[in-house]
């Protein structure tokens, strides 16, 4: 099963895709569209609330595989800049950039425009990403161009990415949480995605960072019930030992992760941020799971700096108030939320 986000900037058609691409079906700061065509499902999940909240796409592009970049004709703005940013930070491997509302343009211009975003996006993750000029528009003189081409490229990738995926399957399950509630007569369910391994109705593991034992007590996908689900597939599970109101987004199932409110990651800064100090306040997220830190140290070579410059490495140290889990390989992105460029780093921790 392959996951796909959908990002962009404000009105750059995303909703207007998402809808056009599956059924809509949960709804939040993220909104899951779904299709099951030859017995394959997708989910494509839509960064609702981006650019209001930096959250909402984070946690569309960690529950995804591909991600689709759309850009409006008229849309270099600060936001596109930051998805950029934001897809370049998490090293995101597979994604197509969506030329939108391409009926509201000429072919002359989107060539033009295709020239320009290609050198912005040289030496980014996004260097090989290929460019699809669609609309959605169903009164549009070429209604729907490009969609078709979107779809079969979604599905040649996600050919790849399945063997990626089964990959994975020999390591020890995860599962990222992004929703819980209570069912009546039912009790916990929670929504996400497995991250890696295999996770079987009737596995005894636990839930972080509470650190609690915990049943998988069933597992459905798309609404049918299943045994197990290997590398990718977007579960709903029934959980015995806990409730949804001690369950918060970015919860992990897993049988061991690393819990903390402070940190020591080895960064790189972004070329597109300002420099960072001691004591600012900054934002990190991992997995699905966001949160204020105070930057307590800033060593360079072992050493402690008064600042961390644009596009250096550098060990940040940071306190937060809140346990957060994580894996070693988890890779975190740390933002400040007060500048129009908001992602500031990556980092993973030492
Ligand atoms: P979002 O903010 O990125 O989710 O963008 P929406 O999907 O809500 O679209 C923003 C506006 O652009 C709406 O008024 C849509 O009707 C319009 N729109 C979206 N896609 C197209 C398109 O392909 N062609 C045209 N002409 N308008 C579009
Ligand atoms: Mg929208």
């Amino acid at each position: 099963m392959v996951n796909v986000a959908i990002i962009g900037t404000e009105k750059s058609g995303r909703t207007s895709l998402a809808a056009n691409l599956g059924k809509k079906g949960t709804v939040s700061d993220i909104t899951m569209y779904n299709t099951a065509k030859e017995g394959k499902n997708m989910v494509f999940v839509d960064a609702q609330s981006y650019p209001k909240t930096l959250k909402s796409l984070v946690t569309v592009l960690n529950i995804s595989d591909i991600a689709l970049l759309c850009i409006p004709p008229e849309g270099l703005d600060a936001h596109t800049g930051e998805c950029i940013i934001a897809l370049d930070l998490l090293g995101f491997k597979h994604g197509i950039i969506a030329l939108t509302k391409s009926d509201s343009t000429n072919m002359h211009a989107v060539d033009e425009f295709k020239a320009k975003l290609k050198v912005i996006t040289a030496g980014t993750a996004l260097h090989d990403w290929e460019f699809i000029s669609l609309n959605t528009n169903k009164s549009a003189k070429n209604p729907f161009e490009g969609v078709d081409d979107l779809k079969t490229r979604i599905n040649e990738m996600a050919k790849k990415i399945e063997v990626e995926h089964a990959e994975l399957n020999s390591l020890p399950a995860r599962i990222f949480i992004d929703h819980a509630f209570d069912v009546k007569g039912k009790g916990c369910v929670v929504l996400g995605v497995v991250k890696q391994g295999i996770s079987k109705e009737k596995d005894k593991t636990k839930i972080f960072p509470l650190d609690r034992e915990i049943e998988i007590k069933s597992i459905q996908s798309h609404d049918v019930d299943i045994d197990s689900a290997p590398t990718g597939t977007r579960v709903g599970m029934r959980l015995k030992n806990v409730q949804a109101k001690d369950i918060e987004r970015g919860f992990i199932i897993s049988d061991k992760e690393n819990i903390t409110s402070d940190y020591v990651l080895e960064c790189t800064i972004s070329k597109f941020t300002k420099k960072i100090e001691p004591e600012s306040v900054l934002h990190i997220f991992v997995g699905l799971q966001s949160e204020p830190v105070r930057v307590e140290k800033i060593l360079v070579d072992g050493k402690e700096v008064k600042e961390a410059k644009p596009g250096t490495t550098c060990v940040l140290e940071l306190s937060g108030n809140k346990k957060v889990a994580y894996s070693k390989e988890d890779r975190f992105l740390i933002s400040n939320l007060d500048l129009t460029q908001r992602f500031a780093a990556y980092g993973f921790s030492k």
